[in-house]
């Protein structure tokens, strides 16, 4: 049976792994089919263009929208994307001053970190995590949870929230760059159910695809309700482990596939819906 995961991020965001040892990881983890989806960057699944892989990989994106916290989309796509290649280019460099701006404020708390060496050290788009992990490294904090709870989360003192996409922006930038909307880690929201299911009837008519129902946030609450209201709205399922590396707050790679009876259908739906966009 397929074992896909479809929500991974390499060190051209905040992973630890690059792109191939990423692929390598999951293949050896059982997974058969990957999709690579950086934080606001196609940089780690485009350098694996021409090489050949164990598995399949799909190219991914993960874009963090401002209307509400954690309010993330996923995107799926096989096409070039010129226009949504230039508005990840314009949101990455974003990215570097809202980490100029974050250091600024850890300095005024008396936690300075040497953001330069950062970024030369940084291989793709800078966020959160690497400060997180230069904190960790400065003796500031013990770990990278608790520079988030401390100081990097959204009430936290040296949080700056950056330059950000609404779901108004974002939904038709991806359809028209060929690339299919996922709702990613609907759990993070915190919502009941029937606000959830009421913003997902909302965003549907300005184009979300799909709902990515399998994340680890989710396992607690269980998937069969969001499954099957998902599935009645006529929106794609998936799922994927958000997997950053070993040994951190997120999901082992693959781990959401055992839990998600119909991966096998879904999975071909999205590359379907990837194969339409595109033409
Ligand atoms: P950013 O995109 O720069 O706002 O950073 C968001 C990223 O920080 C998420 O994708 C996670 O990888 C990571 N993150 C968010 N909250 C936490 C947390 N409490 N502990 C560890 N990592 C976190
Ligand atoms: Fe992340
Ligand atoms: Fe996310
Ligand atoms: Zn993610």
């Amino acid at each position: 049976m397929t074992r896909p995961d479809l929500h991974t991020h390499t060190a051209a965001s905040d992973g630890m792994l690059p792109p191939m040892a990423l692929v390598n990881a999951a293949a050896d983890a059982g997974v058969t089919v990957l999709a690579i989806t950086d934080h606001d960057t196609l940089d780690g699944v485009d350098s694996l263009r021409g090489q050949s892989t164990p598995i399949p990989v799909l190219t991914g994106v993960e874009l963090s929208l401002r209307d509400m916290h954690s309010l993330h989309l996923l995107g799926y796509g096989r096409t070039e994307a010129v226009e949504l290649r230039a508005k990840l280019h314009d949101l990455a460099e974003k990215r570097k001053t809202r980490a100029a701006q974050m250091a600024d404020r850890l300095t005024a708390l008396g936690m300075p970190i040497d953001l330069p060496s950062l970024l030369r050290e940084t291989s793709g788009t800078v966020g959160r995590p690497h400060i997180a992990r230069a904190m960790v490294r400065a003796g500031y904090v013990e770990s990278v949870g608790e520079a988030f709870d401390r100081w990097l989360g959204e009430d936290k003192p040296a949080y700056v929230a950056g330059e950000r996409l609404s779901m108004a922006e974002a939904l038709p930038l991806l359809r028209r760059n060929g690339f299919v909307p996922v709702l990613a880690h609907p759990a993070l929201l915190n919502k009941d159910e029937q606000t959830l299911l009421t913003l997902l009837s909302a965003w549907q008519k300005q184009g979300l695809m799909g709902v990515e129902v399998y994340h680890p946030s989710r396992k607690g609450q269980g998937y069969a309700a969001l499954d099957a209201a998902t599935r009645r709205r006529g929106l794609l399922v998936t799922g994927g482990s958000d997997f950053h590396g070993e040994g951190d707050a997120h999901g082992r790679l693959g781990c959401t596939a055992d839990d998600w009876p119909r991966r096998e259908e879904d999975v071909r739906t999205l590359m379907d819906a990837m194969d339409s966009l595109s033409r």
